[in-house]
């Protein structure tokens, strides 16, 4: 499994449907918001959200 942030091939965990590695996870969660990479991180997952939604909504055409 690849991490969808670094590309490294590491043990990772799923991350709306995405892989993320433990590394990545835990730079996003102690970063701070006065962080140049924290917009790269906000928009990553607003990104992420957007697939996940439409995801979603593909293997439920009803709603
Ligand atoms: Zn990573």
């Amino acid at each position: 499994m690849y991490c969808i942030i670094c590309g490294n091939e590491k043990t990772g965990m799923k991350l709306l449907s995405q892989t993320v590695c433990k590394d990545c996870i835990d730079e996003m969660r102690n970063i701070s918001v006065f962080d140049e990479r924290y917009d790269f991180y906000k928009n990553f997952i607003r990104i992420l959200l957007g697939y996940y939604i439409s995801e979603k909504h593909q293997l439920n055409p009803v709603n």
